[in-house]
């Protein structure tokens, strides 16, 4: 353990404000002083410096990946390409990836990487470049592998520097069998999953669905139940922002304002998001977007009327000094630490409630656990019981017609005898997965008295799984 790496970090940061969040959740916890100090602890901070080739010089890269609990492995985290990471914000990441794996049950530990860069500062070779050697950095130091550290895309990175980790990965472990498990958010082409790509905000859109269809907590927010209708603010247009705003629309909700860095946009009877989308790209900014209310500070676009704001950016956004503009009744983080813990207080006295990022987000780290399942497995989902699904399927149906005497017409039928394939069992397993762990979150929100917030009650269960990993470990009584 690493008290040492802990005690360095000021305790008014990101990771501190991770730990404080954990600390209160622990005194609804009964266990022991050391095991919680364990628990909260990261295990492993790994800070290197590399250099690489940049126009005619050469350019020292700043990279970490920080292995935050060692309970279960491999552990799993992404990386995130930054001109603002530093060391405490891994630190954190990787601790809220521990936390997240524990509340939607996927059985790895918490990491993070980061690399100090702003990637449009760079060509895509030069990308390439510091991708490479960051992952041969991690290889030295054993700090990756598919039963040792599996990244995965986090701001700033996607599939492709995600197939450049396996390339390398592979290439420096000859003939190892499960070398594409090294890491995931790979492309489809690459061993990679259907659905990986959308998944943090299919879960985004889930958990917001399965919150809102409750109605008796929905009364006390002063909101209707159910997700039809629900006016919702999204900021950041990104992976996470983007397939948030996508599939709540998709579920009836309406996407009345965006925010990017470059400002924000309002429109209380609706956005189009791909048709903002298509602009953005076309221009290169969201502002300009026809019909549109635009507001030049992006922070505005937040402070707009709204049911559920979606944080989907980056951390300390919503903090003391904007909580009491917010309008929205819900604030579902899909970045990571969106919120400080004090304008979490002022929200829930206000009224609010705070769907927490370490549920929230999980989407993704549940679909890369299915993807790491399929590398090490070498055969995609459905592959083996498709067409044996659709035999039986197809029997049954031919069988009912005849003893019924109903004929069922051509959309009927291959409805019933479609086999799952691979995007439709991931999904479901992603949706089964939000709707458990939500259900499970609020019943320890409900039952555990004086417990204040759905973040607390996140951490209580997940605090309470991992300390049975190190009860079962043998490493505490
Ligand atoms: P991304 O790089 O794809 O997108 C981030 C977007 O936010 C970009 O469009 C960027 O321009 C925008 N942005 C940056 N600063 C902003 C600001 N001040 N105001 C408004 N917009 C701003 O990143 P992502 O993968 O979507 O990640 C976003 C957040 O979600 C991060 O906190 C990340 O840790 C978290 N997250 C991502 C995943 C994943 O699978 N990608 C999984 C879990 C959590």
């Amino acid at each position: 353990m690493t008290t040492n790496i802990n005690a360095a970090v000021p305790d008014n940061h990101f990771f501190g404000d991770v730990c404080k969040f954990f600390d209160h959740a622990a005194t609804f916890t009964k266990h022991d002083a050391g095991l919680l100090d364990q628990i909260k602890s990261c295990n492993s901070v790994y800070r290197f410096r590399f250099p690489i080739r940049k126009g005619n010089g050469f350019e020292v890269i700043d990279a970490w990946r920080v292995e935050h609990s060692h309970h279960q492995s491999p552990t799993k985290g992404g990386i995130r390409y930054s001109e603002m990471v530093n060391e405490d914000e891994v630190m954190a990441l990787a601790a809220l990836m521990t936390y997240k794996c524990a509340i939607v049950n996927v059985p790895f530990g918490g990491a993070k990487g980061g690399i100090r860069i702003n990637p449009k500062n760079y060509t895509v070779g030069e990308l390439e470049n510091i991708t490479r050697r960051y992952t041969v950095e991690l290889i030295k130091k054993n700090f990756i592998g598919p039963s040792i550290d599996v990244p995965a895309p986090d701001y700033g990175s996607g599939e492709r520097e995600m197939s450049w980790i396996a390339d390398t990965y592979a290439t420096m472990n000859p003939g190892q069998l499960d070398a594409m498990g090294a890491v995931t958010g790979k492309p489809i082409a690459l061993q990679g999953i259907a659905g990986r790509r959308e998944a943090t905000g299919r879960g985004v859109a889930i958990a917001i669905r399965e919150c809102v269809s409750v109605g008796e907590d929905m009364l006390k927010l002063g909101l209707t139940a159910g997700i039809s209708g629900k006016k919702v603010i999204v900021q950041g247009l990104g992976n996470v922002g983007y397939h948030s705003a996508k599939f709540l629309t998709e579920f009836g909700a309406l996407i009345v304002g965006l925010c990017e860095f470059e400002g924000a946009i309002y429109n209380a009877d609706g956005l189009d998001i791909e048709a903002v989308f298509q602009h953005r790209k076309a221009t290169g900014s969201i502002l300009g977007y026809p019909g549109a209310i635009e507001f030049k500070n992006s922070m505005e676009g937040l402070e707009q009327p709204c049911d559920i704001l979606v944080p989907a950016a980056l951390e300390n956004q919503i903090t003391i000094e904007n909580i009491t503009r917010i309008q929205a009744k819900i604030i579902a983080e899909g970045a990571n630490g969106p919120t400080t813990p004090e304008a979490e207080a002022v929200f829930y006295q206000n009224g609010g409630l705070i769907i927490p990022d370490m549920y929230a987000n999980a989407g993704g780290v549940t679909v890369s656990y299915f993807e790491w399942l399929k590398n090490l497995s070498h055969v995609a989902f459905g592959r083996m019981n498709r067409r044996f699904e659709e035999n039986s399927n197809l029997n049954l149906v031919n069988m009912v017609e005849g003893i019924t005497g109903v004929a069922l017409n051509s959309a009927q039928r291959s409805s019933i005898i479609k086999g799952a394939s691979e995007l439709e069992l991931v999904n479901s397993g992603l949706e089964d997965t939000m709707i458990r762990s939500y259900h499970e979150i609020r019943e320890t929100f409900i039952n555990t008295q004086g417990i204040d917030t759905l973040r607390t009650a996140a951490f209580v269960g997940a605090i309470n799984k991992i300390a049975v990993s190190y009860q079962n470990l043998g490493v505490w009584p």
